[in-house]
């Protein structure tokens, strides 16, 4: 982009469109620029796998037939890097569809104590560990029900995940706010790595979350959910002692109001 030479004063009207025009300029650089680097983060994400697979199949064709070891090996690892691809790409498909449907969010009046505890049911079965919800009352909230299923899922399976011990969820009222606390007694997260976890790709551990599968990605479609939704998500952690996420989310009282 090039920018409009523009003297310091005074200021007419000619002028006055050039700081108009340069100040567009620096917004659709900047978008450019975000746009770009998720290209190559996302490319670089989808890379990784695809080496594996290359190399194994390589080994595959060269030695597999003759040895067992390494078929199994190399199947192993190529069904394992297929499955890490399509998370990748189902989350970056997700991350795509949150942005187009941000307009459209707010739409709902959604019982949010029942689908937490929807949620935390299904993947308590899943994982074959305890996830308690405790809470006084149903609470309800304006939103997306389908966005906010996700949002509760990707937080409850990051407690799993990054912890061997049962998952504790609060739901409490706070002022105009629904709170909604996920506590786990887990790894937890260096202080320093706070302040990027929900970033895009960020991972503390590289080869911690190749383990277990993590893209990075979980958490900023869980901030960028929360963004459409005018709540706020905070996090609070101590390496090996524990993690807890909270959510606020407005709390809804009565549809007709909220939507007029
Ligand atoms: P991932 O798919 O890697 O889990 P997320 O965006 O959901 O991606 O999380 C980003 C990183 O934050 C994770 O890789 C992990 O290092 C850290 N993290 C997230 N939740 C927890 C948790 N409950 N306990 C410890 N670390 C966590």
């Amino acid at each position: 982009f090039q920018r409009l030479n523009v003297s310091e004063k005074p200021k007419d009207e000619l002028e006055q469109m050039g700081e108009t025009f340069n100040k567009m300029i620096e917004i659709l650089e900047s978008n450019y620029e975000k746009q770009r680097r998720f290209i190559s983060d996302a490319s670089h994400e989808l890379r990784t796998p695809l080496t594996v697979i290359e190399s194994y199949s390589k080994l595959l064709k060269r030695w597999g037939k003759h040895d067992p070891n390494r078929l199994e090996e190399a199947i192993n690892a190529i069904h394992d890097e297929s499955i890490r691809m399509k998370n990748l790409t189902k989350q970056l498909l997700l991350l795509a569809t949150n942005e187009q449907e941000k307009a459209t969010t707010l739409s709902e009046k959604i019982n949010i104590t029942a689908i937490t505890t929807e949620t935390a049911k299904k993947l308590s079965v899943a994982f074959d560990r305890d996830v308690s919800v405790t809470t006084h009352t149903e609470y309800f909230v304006l939103g997306n029900d389908l966005q906010l299923k996700q949002v509760l899922f990707i937080l409850i399976e990051n407690g799993l995940k990054y912890s061997k011990a049962p998952i504790q969820i609060n739901i409490e009222k706070d002022k105009d706010y629904i709170k909604l606390l996920f506590i786990d007694k887990g790894i937890g997260i260096p202080a320093e790595d706070l302040p990027h976890i929900f970033n895009r790709f960020f991972r503390v551990d590289k080869t911690r979350s190749r383990q277990t599968g993590g893209s990075g990605l979980g958490l900023s479609i869980a901030k960028s959910i929360i963004d459409a939704h005018n709540g706020k998500i905070e996090v609070a952690s101590t390496v090996n002692e524990g993690t807890t996420f909270t959510l606020f989310l407005k709390e809804c009282k009565d549809i007709r109001e909220e939507i007029k």
